[in-house]
């Protein structure tokens, strides 16, 4: 995860409770990836210190336990640089090229210079996150995929020139719920639309008040439709059966109003953000400890991809 700062409701549907319920199965590596904010955020880096702290505070909070998975940040395991160094000697251009993110993020991000060769070559830097760790799998949202089947391509063609070091990751496809901002957009921190994980309840409802609606239901009295309503989105992710079925013919046949539904919407949130709420504050008044759980994980982190490291390099001919 990159370290953009607080956490939001998106990140938690989307990534952190499919990542706490793998701890249960799984030996899980969880990365704060600096080096990959540098791809589009190089000419401005004094935010991502701080950002390192407030993703890990909600990470612990959110449930992630360094008891049982290892939390670290990529820059202080520098052999995921060797590792993508080694790969970049072997990766045709045309592989990165075809990305599919590659293209949207440089339409989408106009106002920077993305003609960089760090971020053509962000893929392949994932890749050597994921195979340093010779990962059996990683869990991704659909957007995502395709670079993991970059990865299992370079792996191939890897293991094709040097022997066999890397099993080929599977993709742990992740349903992601959408999970519209207060605007209706994708939940984003550039879009000023998030309910972050450390809004207070009270800030949770002053900013669900004003979100937007099925635009039909302009009155009370107007019937809406749920399905094309971001309010019921989040519904979908926070509230149970019951509370939905209340909604869809309440709504329809406008027996409810819409301060109502956000009403119900804002309880069911609270409940799912209660334990992160309790968590958070005793967290964040503890940045040393945060430091010291991130300077252990990435001990452990490097001890493990250095182990990777001396079977490629000997793999390679290039030990000595
Ligand atoms: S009642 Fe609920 S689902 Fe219907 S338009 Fe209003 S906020 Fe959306």
């Amino acid at each position: 995860m990159r370290p953009t700062g607080p956490l939001h409701l998106g990140h938690l549907t989307g990534a952190l409770d499919n990542w706490r319920r793998l701890q249960e199965d799984y030996e899980c590596f969880y990365c704060i990836v600096d080096w990959h904010a540098l791809t589009t955020d190089y000419a401005d880096t004094s935010a991502i210190r701080e950002n390192v702290i407030e993703v890990t505070v909600d990470w612990l909070a959110a449930g992630l336990d360094p008891g049982r998975s290892t939390l670290f940040i990529q820059s202080l395991v520098p052999q995921h640089a060797e590792l993508h160094l080694l790969l970049s000697m072997i990766t045709p251009v045309p592989w990165l090229e075809r990305v599919p993110s590659y293209k949207e993020q440089q339409q989408q991000l106009q106002n920077r210079d993305l003609s960089t060769y760090g971020f053509l070559g962000y893929p392949l830097l994932q890749t050597a996150d994921i195979i340093v760790y010779r990962a059996d799998a990683v869990p991704v949202g659909e957007d995502q995929a395709p670079h993991v089947e970059l990865t299992r391509e370079v792996v191939r063609r890897f293991n094709n020139f040097y022997g066999p070091v890397f099993p080929e990751p599977k993709t742990l496809l992740t349903e992601t719920p959408r999970t519209p901002g207060t605007d209706g957009r994708k939940m984003s921190k550039s879009y000023d639309n998030a309910i972050l994980l450390k809004d207070s309840p009270s800030e949770v409802k002053a900013k669900l008040r004003p979100m937007v609606t099925d635009p039909a239901r302009k009155r009370r009295t107007d019937p809406g439709e749920p399905d094309v309503c971001p309010v019921f989105d989040l519904h979908k992710a926070f509230s149970p059966p019951e509370t939905r079925e209340w909604v869809v013919p309440g709504c329809r046949q406008a027996t409810i109003g819409c301060l109502d539904c956000k009403g119900r919407l804002a309880e069911h949130m609270l409940e799912r953000l209660a334990p992160i709420h309790e968590r958070r504050p005793e967290l964040a008044k503890r940045p040393d400890t945060v430091w010291d759980i991130l300077q252990a994980g990435s001990q452990r982190a490097r001890e493990t991809a250095e182990a990777t490291m001396d079977a490629v390099r000997a793999a390679m001919k290039i030990r000595y």
